[in-house]
């Protein structure tokens, strides 16, 4: 690494170059900071399959000069339950679609393909592999990472992107155990089915199961993705077979899964996902130290999209930093301060609401799940709950990103992409 180009007040040391770190890294790159990622792995990959990111987050990859011409596929979110019956459909808020310019609010893209324009942003040489971060010293008015391979680095500021996992989050709070959620996820993907509505999205559920499915683009091109949450204990034994296995658990679902079971490439388009959590942080930072992503909050697939919220973290930590010196600790702090009123609890709200929505839902004995079934089907409570505790706190969130407003009577029909 030139030393001359990295300024003493200036130099930001991103541990972790997953979403989360290249979000931060690009955010800071814009205003004028000094930024080096170092990843453990010799190159940064986007693991797992297909993702549903929502219109906050489109307007940040936008903001960092990301097309989002072909980039993801929207739709209509429809809760029903395995016999298809109809329980809530996600509306659309207008207000939100009118200033971001962005029709609908989730869209399903395949994960590298939303990860690869990211990387095209980064300019050469931010990002440095082969160099796994071991631990950290305070210095007076700097900090010195430490690293597996030898090397050492002195910053001003070091954020800690370094996934469920982060060796720094861990030498930062001390250990903070991860606990099993007793759920697992299947998450598949395949190519386009003919014959099937492209702008529906549906999450259904039975007594103790959820198949989904959600139309998504990858590399530009239309396919779906789809997904089954179970119970699961930690430990358990796992399906030799996914694919007889799941066939056989959704051969009484109303919906398109025998397509999508035999569209898909079982080797390599299916990832079975463990759900860990860990109790909840009430602060992600201290002295030279900023915590992101899911070195912080590690997420259950209920509404708290990990990569998206490792996304948008990135960006308010950047927009708190707002270009300033980091030399003065004073500086830090005030960024600290806004960074963690606007995100600590409400992150901590989404995931906390996602893992009670993985228990309503899968870990619920009888008869109690029955009744919660019939009440689904029954009232208006679902549409009250998501609408209550997941899209009225991110759409809030949503519009006060007052900087990435577009004038959205021109832009609404040519931004969308379907
Ligand atoms: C199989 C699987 C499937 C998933 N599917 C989905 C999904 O469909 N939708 C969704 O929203 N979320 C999904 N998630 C969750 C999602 O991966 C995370 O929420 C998201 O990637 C968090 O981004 P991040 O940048 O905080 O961390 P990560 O993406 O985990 O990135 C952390 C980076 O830090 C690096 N690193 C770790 N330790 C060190 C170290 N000591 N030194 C240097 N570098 C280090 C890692 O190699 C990695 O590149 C999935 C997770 C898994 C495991």
């Amino acid at each position: 690494m030139k030393q001359a180009e990295w300024r003493p007040g200036k130099r930001i040391a991103i541990v972790g170059g997953g979403p989360g770190g290249v979000s931060a890294a690009l955010a800071l790159l814009k205003q004028g900071y000094d930024v080096r990622i170092f990843e453990a792995q010799p190159k940064p990959q986007a693991i797992g399959g297909a993702v549903l990111l929502s219109t906050p987050v489109l307007m940040i990859l936008r903001s960092y000069g990301i097309s989002l011409e072909n980039f993801g596929a929207y739709a209509v979110t429809e809760f029903r339950n395995h016999k298809g019956k109809l329980r809530v459909r996600v509306p659309f808020n207008k207000k939100v679609e009118q200033v971001s310019g962005i029709k609908g609010w989730h869209y399903g893209v395949l994960r590298s393909s939303a990860f690869a324009p990211m990387m095209e942003k980064l300019p050469d040489g931010v990002i440095l592999g082969d160099h796994r971060f071991t631990h950290f010293e305070e210095q007076s008015d700097s900090i010195k990472l430490h690293f597996a391979n030898g090397n050492e680095v002195e910053a001003d500021l070091l954020i800690g992107a370094d996934g469920i996992r982060s060796a720094v989050a861990r030498q930062l709070f001390g250990s903070n155990e991860l606990f099993h959620i007793g759920i697992q996820v299947w998450l598949c993907w395949c190519e386009n089915v003919e014959g099937l509505p492209r702008d529906i999205g549906r999450l259904s559920h039975s007594h103790k199961y959820q198949a989904s499915f959600f139309p998504m683009l990858h590399e530009g091109k239309p396919g779906y993705e789809w997904w089954v949450v179970e119970p699961r204990k930690e430990g358990d034994p796992v399906p030799d077979d996914p694919k007889a296995y799941l066939s056989n658990l959704l051969k009484d679902w109303v919906g398109p899964f025998d397509k999508f079971i035999a569209a898909t490439d079982f080797e390599n388009n299916v990832f079975r996902w463990d759900v860990y959590n860990r109790p909840s942080l009430e602060k992600w930072t201290s002295g030279r130290v900023v915590c992101l992503g899911d070195a912080v909050h590690p997420v259950s697939p209920y509404a708290a999209y990990g990569m998206g919220m490792a996304i948008e973290d990135g960006y308010y930590l950047a927009k708190f930093l707002n270009g300033r010196n980091l030399q003065n600790q004073t500086t830090l702090d005030d960024t600290y301060a806004k960074y963690e009123e606007l995100r600590v609890a409400y992150v901590n709200h989404n995931v906390e609401f996602a893992r009670t929505m993985g228990k309503a839902f899968h870990n619920m004995p009888f008869p109690l799940n029955r009744i919660r079934d019939f009440v689904f089907d029954h009232t208006p409570l679902l549409a009250k709950v998501i609408s209550k505790d997941y899209l009225e706190s991110s759409e809030k969130q949503t519009l006060s990103l007052e900087e990435l407003f577009v004038d959205g009577a021109t832009l609404l029909d040519s931004v969308a992409v379907s």
